[in-house]
């Protein structure tokens, strides 16, 4: 996939996952604070509106720097921080990628990932975002083509959505919930699995 072509995929994928917004914004009250609905639609069409600007001769790490700029300065809350530090990560695995395949989406992930447990000082089984990437890192890693890669990291992402329902909180505003976060499902993690699902989805 060349830059316009993933320009394009990025806003379609994101477009579909602001239909999401309210599901976020449910699971997030139940566990925190809630704005994680907006944290997503405001990210989301931010980046959608900074990629229409973005000029054509750009290469595939600079179109994810220029999303991870958006997505920060959309909305100022730590899961904004978090997943823009992580695309910006991830951006930097690209240095000589002029073709995103299955290989270069399986190292932006796992670094995205990498940076998200270093900077949130949070590590797998802490119930976040991060326990929906590292397994879709894998699966990307794993897979003979772009395609079943996707495939395979949204059965990863669900099948550790529903593994947060018997975990207990460690991170952020959810864990002062303690042990009455189990049973809940995560709601970073949801979004990670959204994401993934909404981007087969739109350009299917
Ligand atoms: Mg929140």
């Amino acid at each position: 996939m060349h830059s316009a072509e993933l320009v394009g995929a990025i806003q379609r994928g994101l477009s579909e996952l602001v239909t999401h917004a309210d599901e976020l914004r449910d699971l997030d009250q139940a566990l925190g604070d809630g704005d994680l609905g907006i944290t997503v639609s405001l990210g989301a069409n931010a980046v959608i509106e900074a990629l229409d600007a973005i000029p054509a001769e750009s290469t595939p790490a600079e179109i994810a720097r220029a999303a991870a700029k958006a997505f920060a300065n959309a909305n100022p809350s730590t899961m904004a921080a978090l997943v823009a530090g992580g695309l910006l990560a991830g951006s930097k695995s690209w240095a000589d990628v002029e073709d995103v395949d299955v290989s270069a989406v399986a190292r932006f992930v796992q670094a995205a990932g990498d940076n998200i447990a270093q900077r949130g000082k949070t590590q797998l089984g802490d119930k976040t975002i991060l326990d929906a990437i590292m397994p879709a890192a894998d699966a990307f890693a794993a897979a003979p083509d772009g395609t079943a890669g996707l495939a395979s990291a949204i059965d990863a992402a669900e099948k550790a959505v529903v593994e947060t329902r018997d975990l207990q909180s460690r991170r952020g505003r959810a864990s002062w919930l303690q042990e009455r976060s189990i049973g809940l499902q995560d709601p970073g993690a949801t979004a990670m699995w959204r994401f993934l699902q909404s981007w087969q989805k739109a350009n299917a």
